[in-house]
């Protein structure tokens, strides 16, 4: 996996930002966790949401489509990556399309799961954990029964909140065409009575 560095102009205040974004290849080894969280080897968590450092507003950076390769001459501010109360709040307050906004709520999902920054500041902090765990479960009621992946990310989060009697129900009426073995690790790990998110 390279990276490539692209700069654009912030949309609130305007000013040249850069940021790095991973560039994949067929040859990349991709990385799968069973919250649908994916990464590859020796990658760091690559935030949907970004924040300007100027004027630390946050927007999607896929929300930016003019963008065009760093050029040396050109000085640039690089960008931040959000604290984990601007997720919530821009949760709150942007207009978002109910892809994006499950897209974000997944991701703050990920965040505690595999971010090492987030996932201290969640052991070491009782607000943001309360939050979080808030979260999920506002999360949980979101995930449709009816497409098969967010059956099993609904599955997968009440394995992972402790509800497994719900998580077993879920799995019992799965469709999709994720392989037999890992519905069964699921199934094992229920009956253990595991709550740890895994590598597939
Ligand atoms: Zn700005």
């Amino acid at each position: 996996m390279k990276l490539e560095t692209i700069t654009f102009e912030c949309p609130f205040c305007c000013v040249s930002l850069k940021h790095e974004l991973p560039e994949y290849t067929d040859n990349d080894e991709i990385i799968r966790f069973s919250d649908g969280f994916t990464t590859y080897p020796g990658q760091s968590f690559f935030s949907k949401l970004v924040q300007c450092p100027v004027c630390n507003e946050v927007f999607l950076i896929d929300s930016i489509e003019d963008h065009q390769p760093c050029r040396n001459d050109n000085p640039c501010t690089e960008t931040m990556e959000p604290a984990f109360d601007r997720y919530f709040e821009f949760l709150k307050n942007s207009a978002l399309t109910p892809e994006q906004d499950l897209m974000i709520r997944l991701e703050i999902w990920h965040l505690g799961n595999h971010h090492p920054d987030r996932n201290s500041e969640l052991l070491n902090d009782y607000d943001s954990k309360e939050k979080w765990i808030e979260h999920l479960d506002y999360l949980e009621t979101l995930l449709k029964e009816t497409n098969p992946d967010e059956l099993l990310f609904k599955a997968e989060l009440n394995r992972y909140l402790g509800r497994f009697t719900r998580s077993l129900e879920l799995l019992d009426k799965y469709q999709g065409d994720v392989p037999a073995k890992f519905i069964k690790t699921i199934r094992k790990k229920i009956s253990k009575g595991n709550t740890e998110v895994f590598e597939i």
